[in-house]
């Protein structure tokens, strides 16, 4: 509240900046510009808000009465982008007083905001002013373009002093987060937390360019500015792509769309870093594209969060409504670029309010991951414990039996082991034919030993050579066939004297989470895997994701295949 409170106070006190009344594409040089016959000629609109896309040559006509708003206007200023050259002409009455062009290397004075100003030529005896600005680098600099008053020095151009203070309090208050998640990190040892830490850099490094508070402690051009107002922004988005990605649980988005978002994320950052480039040939189309670049990453955001909300994901709530202020606002700002309206100045700065927003929750979020993931840790490792009497162990290999998983399936389901694997050893009944009952107990034990290898795993013995695994937490499949083919290994390396390599077969289903079901039917789904497993040869894994739905109606159609299906190790 006191945030908002000071920005609408802010703006309060930046009125003095006045945009054109009139505007033109096109038109004449304006070094041949001499008469009022020529300067009618122009194609001028008054009064509306389309300043078209400035991308050849754009003008702006400050009229008398926009002086006179202004309080007796000092200065042009705009925000900063390239351009090739920007014509100031001021006049008195039709008659031209003085014309001056600046090329980018001679803007000098870069003042608070992403702005810059030029003094007008003789300000004191113009009536009206003309500019003209001839490839702008982007639309915003004619429509934000405005004639402006210095009192005392130059520190009052551009946004009030107060919207400064106000974004140097943002970038401050964006150091907290930082802070504490390091000391998260030391706990947590959680990827997400490193790509937020990246994302607040980068959204604090965007602040420090954008808001101009850059401008007192490096003396930067207008091309570098340009550059790194964007690099900066790209930089973030691609963190907070990262950070998305591996900030909602694992199981509630799919891997594609994981590595999806990401790579999208490193693309939107090398194509607005082409777009943003000054190459000659190019640059024109890089202005165009620019904004533009960003609608795919913003079309994954949304995917994503669809898919994360439909899989039950707590996490993801804190990415809605986190981004979808600054997805509003860059939808809008992408739709303005194209030159058809304006908005007022506020307009573009509420992005710094959205954004400290977005941080706010994408830093609870990562407070109330922290609390979840240590809250299911506890749980699980209770549970862990209330299965440890002897009633539950398997004698042979100290494994927990079947009386212990039918027990407790339904807790542990709760607890996010969705996936469950049945193994069974191929051909066990020659191992205990050719080398004996104890050799197939011993062949037994390593087995056992190498199936509890797994913290996010539990394994069960449930009876003669047949395993059981439930499963939780992310690459289930690539961990269940390394587990499936380190039996092999370890019964190699810990028993002598067998010649031909044991292997094993495996069944693996995972389920949709948050749905009840029941062990029988996950059971059953497997076991026919291993069924197939068998019978196309052995020594592989079948793996299939289930969808299950809640409906309790149509209970019988409730199960389909997701198309999920893979098969994987055969020849060990
Ligand atoms: P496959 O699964 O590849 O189709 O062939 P298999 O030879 O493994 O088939 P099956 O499941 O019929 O054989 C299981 C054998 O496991 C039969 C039984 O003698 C043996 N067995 C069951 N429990 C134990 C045990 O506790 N110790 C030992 N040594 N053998 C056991
Ligand atoms: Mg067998
Ligand atoms: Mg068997």
């Amino acid at each position: 509240m006191l945030v908002i409170a000071l920005f609408v106070s802010a703006e309060a006190r930046a009125q003095t900046a006045i945009r054109a009344s009139c505007h033109a594409d096109g038109g004449i040089a304006p070094e041949q510009l001499v008469s009022a016959a020529q300067l009618a000629a122009i194609p001028w609109t008054c009064g509306s808000l389309d300043y078209g896309s400035g991308a050849t040559r754009g003008w702006l006509h400050f009229l008398p009465e926009d002086l006179r708003a202004a309080d007796g206007a000092t200065h042009f200023v705009t925000s900063i982008s390239r351009f090739d050259r920007i014509t100031l002409i001021t006049l008195a009455g039709e008659r031209v007083l003085q014309r001056r062009s600046y090329a980018m290397d001679d803007i000098r004075l870069f003042v608070n905001g992403a702005n810059f100003a030029i003094p007008l030529p003789d300000a004191g005896d113009a009536t009206s002013v003309l500019v003209a600005v001839e490839r702008a680098g982007s639309s915003a600099m004619m429509a934000e373009g405005a004639v402006q008053r210095a009192t005392g020095d130059k520190g009052t151009l551009g946004w009030s002093p107060h919207m400064l203070i106000l974004l140097a309090m943002l970038i401050g208050l964006l150091f907290a987060p930082l802070i504490y998640n390091y000391a998260f990190y030391l706990v947590l040892r959680e990827r997400f937390i490193l790509w937020h830490m990246a994302m607040v850099l980068g959204m604090n490094a965007y602040l420090l360019v954008s808001s101009g508070i850059i401008h007192r402690f490096a003396n930067l051009g207008i091309g570098a500015l340009a550059f790194l107002n964007h690099m900066t922004f790209l930089c973030m988005v691609a963190a907070g792509a990262a950070f998305c990605a591996n900030f909602i649980e694992p199981h509630a988005i799919s891997r594609r769309m994981r590595d999806l978002l990401v790579g999208t994320g490193v693309a939107t950052l090398i194509f607005g870093t082409w777009a943003s480039l000054p190459i000659e040939a190019t640059r024109d189309l890089g202005n165009k594209l620019y904004l533009v670049g960003f609608l795919p990453i913003i079309a994954l955001f949304l995917a994503v969060m669809w898919q994360a909300a439909r899989r039950r994901s707590r996490a993801v709530w804190f990415q809605i409504y986190g981004w979808a202020p600054i997805i509003a606002l860059g939808l809008e700002r992408i739709v303005r670029s194209f030159g058809l309206y304006a908005v007022p100045h506020w307009g573009d700065q509420l992005i710094y309010l959205t954004l400290a927003f977005e941080i706010v929750l994408a830093a609870l979020g990562v407070v109330d991951r922290f609390e979840v993931l240590r809250r299911d840790r506890d749980k699980a490792e209770a549970r862990i414990d209330s299965l440890a009497s002897l009633v539950d162990r398997d004698a042979l290999t100290g494994m927990f039996n079947r009386r212990a998983l039918e027990a407790r399936y339904p807790d542990l389901r709760a607890d996010g082991y969705t996936a469950l694997a049945v193994i069974d050893l191929d051909h066990f009944k020659r191992v205990n034919d050719q080398y004996g009952h104890a050799m197939g107990d011993r062949v037994l034990q390593e087995t056992a030993a190498a199936l509890s290898s797994d913290p996010d795993t539990i394994s069960f013995r449930l009876g003669g050579e047949e395993f059981l695994m439930l499963m939780r937490g992310p690459d289930i499949v690539e961990r269940a066939e390394r587990m499936r083919r380190a039996i092999s290994i370890r019964i190699v390396n810990e028993i002598d004297g067998i010649d031909a390599p044991i292997t094993a077969s495996l069944g693996l289903v995972d389920t949709t989470p948050g749905v009840a079901t029941t062990l029988r039917r996950v059971y059953a789904h497997a076991d026919r895997l291993l069924y197939e497993a068998k019978n196309s040869g052995r020594n592989r894994m079948l793996s299939e994701r289930i969808q299950l739905f809640d409906a309790p109606v149509r209970r019988r159609k409730s199960e389909r295949r997701a198309g999920e299906r893979r098969a994987a190790g055969v020849g060990g």
